[in-house]
């Protein structure tokens, strides 16, 4: 429990010994935002306090007793947190984090594989869409993997470059936190599915798959499970 009793002082102003003698903490706002709260489980809007406490006689603030916080509070259910709970994304960021990720997944793999066959643009495209992005199509995918090799200066079908795993990077590494095991095997599993829309893995694909799998944390073992299982049809 944190000191200072909520934003109103309530415990201060009604409790009959601290009548007399007592800590009020007096709040600031110095930032708001959009939060993940906790206590009543759902995207929220928050205030950034700091408080300055200080002694009370009768109510009458005397002395300075320095300060504290700073405290997130929920403008829902008024509750106080340390400054930690905004480091858990909102349900909105979350969603999209993991939309970005299958996204940038599918662009890797498809852009290891080379030449893209129209069975793996379509296989990366509904991966897409049902990830949330309702209106990818193959060619949007194909239009964004040429753009990609004409970025990197790469010719078709050689091996991904730094710059992708880069991408890669940025995408799962913040992502992988927040996910069950579940969710981070269920994201290389749909990447390993489009490597394989067009035949077996190649080496580039299995490189780009296990750059992926490290980015999420999965360990290289259950990364060599997880590819070898997606390739047994269930
Ligand atoms: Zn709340």
């Amino acid at each position: 429990m944190l000191p200072g009793r909520g934003h109103n002082g309530r415990g201060v102003r009604k409790g009959r010994v601290s009548q007399v003698l007592g800590i009020r903490t007096a709040w600031t706002a110095v930032a708001d935002g959009e939060f993940f709260c906790p206590g009543c489980g759902g995207d929220r809007n928050y205030q950034r306090l700091t408080g300055r406490r200080r002694l009370t006689l009768v109510g009458v603030p005397l002395l300075a007793r320095g300060e504290t916080g700073p405290v997130v509070e929920c403008a829902a259910c008024r509750h106080h947190y340390g400054t930690d709970v905004l480091d858990h994304p909102t349900t909105t960021r979350f969603s999209a984090m993991l939309r970005d990720a299958v996204h940038t997944v599918a662009l890797a793999v498809l852009a290891a594989g080379g030449t893209c066959s129209r069975t793996s643009l379509e296989t990366a495209a509904a991966t897409v869409r049902s990830a949330g992005f309702d209106d990818c199509t193959g060619d949007g995918l194909s239009a964004l993997v040429d753009a990609l090799a004409a970025d990197t200066g790469r010719v078709c079908g050689e091996p991904g470059g730094a710059s992708l795993a880069i991408e890669l990077h940025e995408a799962l590494d913040p992502l992988a936190p927040h996910l069950a095991p579940t969710g981070r095997e269920s994201i290389l599993l749909q990447g390993a599915r489009i490597a394989l829309a067009d035949g077996p893995y190649t080496p580039a694909e299995r490189d780009v798959l296990a750059t992926v799998g490290a980015a999420l944390t999965i360990c290289s073992d259950d990364v060599t499970r997880l590819l070898a299982a997606a390739r047994t049809p269930s």
